[in-house]
């Protein structure tokens, strides 16, 4: 028994405790690769036009799977708490699956969470432990671990957060969904170059989502995506320590180009990149908008002017 499990979207939130569960209860499983041209053009060819560039690029792993497993996870994610709502790409990602590949030999592994349903993580994966055959009480303890996993890492990637605030390097804020910027055929060229430069790069994403929503609510109570307020979240703690901030958002976003443009317009006195990415090839525009903000930051870190409330908004300048 094999399980395919496509790199893409919820992928990069649940990796480690999806492979440590299926490693305690001795399941085979098979990760697709690193996005490439291929995957991404099967993906943009099965999906609508108006789908957001991460969901093209998950169709482009769930076809690259077919054939080569038993069972592929697909992730369905509505609510994390009983007020949240998630993007409703997360909420209809198993349906979407299903249809587009309605011709295909394709069985579905779902997990599936919706705390407002009383579907909580821990139930997710006992009963994906359960459809692979294993016992309720085998699930929980291989859940158990996982959980312990994750959030072991959560607390490093926190401690090193405030490490590399502590630094004399020029310190950026990257601002965006795991899919987006850890995606090897979109976003990941931002992260490589900025390492390139040798910035210091502090991942909203790294912070405890709790903890961020904590700050998130200083700026909003009601924006209901719950990513979006943790991303938001991790600015407003970090924006007193940080040089500057990058937004990554993807084409076709819905809740990322609200987001952004609350942030763009509420968050002052530091400069601030919008990139939205689009599956392009190439990087050179990319990394000349790269290179003219790091220009920005140095110019202000050395004393020069810089006045965010004036139209010299350094995101609309470039
Ligand atoms: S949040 Fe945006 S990028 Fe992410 S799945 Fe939803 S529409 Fe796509």
């Amino acid at each position: 028994m094999k399980v395919g499990i496509p790199r893409g979207l919820l992928y990069y939130e649940f990796a480690s405790m999806w492979t440590t569960f299926f490693d305690e209860l001795g399941i085979d499983y098979i990760i697709s690769p690193k996005t490439d041209k291929e995957i991404y053009e099967k993906g943009v060819n099965y999906a609508m036009h108006e789908s957001c560039l991460p969901l093209k690029v998950f169709l482009g792993h769930v076809d690259f799977l077919l054939g080569k497993c038993d069972y592929i996870l697909i992730p369905r994610m509505e609510t994390l708490g009983y007020y949240d709502r998630m993007c409703t790409r997360y909420q209809a990602t198993i349906d979407l699956v299903a249809n587009t590949f309605i011709d295909k030999d394709l069985k579905i592994l779902p997990f599936n969470i919706n705390y407002s349903e009383g579907e909580s993580e821990l139930k997710a994966f006992v009963k994906m432990g359960k459809a692979l055959g294993k016992r309720k009480g085998q699930a929980i303890l291989a859940y158990t671990k996982a959980r312990h996993v994750r959030n072991g890492a959560i607390a490093n990637q926190e401690k090193e957060m405030e490490d590399q605030v502590k630094t004399d390097k020029v310190k950026i804020l990257l601002v965006g969904h795991k899919y987006n910027v850890f995606d090897d055929f979109s976003g990941s060229i931002i992260l490589n170059y900025l390492k390139e430069m040798d910035v210091e790069i502090l991942l909203a994403t790294d912070m405890d989502g709790d903890k961020a929503d904590f700050y998130a609510k200083e700026l909003t109570k009601t924006m209901p995506w719950t990513f979006n307020r943790h991303l938001l979240g991790a600015i407003l703690k970090f924006q007193g320590k940080i040089d500057g901030i990058i937004l990554i958002s993807s084409f076709n976003c819905g809740p990322d180009s609200m987001a952004n443009e609350m942030i763009l317009r509420k968050i002052k006195n530091i400069p601030i990149l919008n990139l939205v990415i689009d599956g392009q090839e190439g990087v050179g525009g990319m990394e000349t908008r790269l290179e003219s903000f790091l220009d920005i930051i140095l110019f202000k870190k050395e004393g020069g002017l810089f006045d965010r409330e004036s139209d010299l908004s350094p995101n609309r300048k470039l």
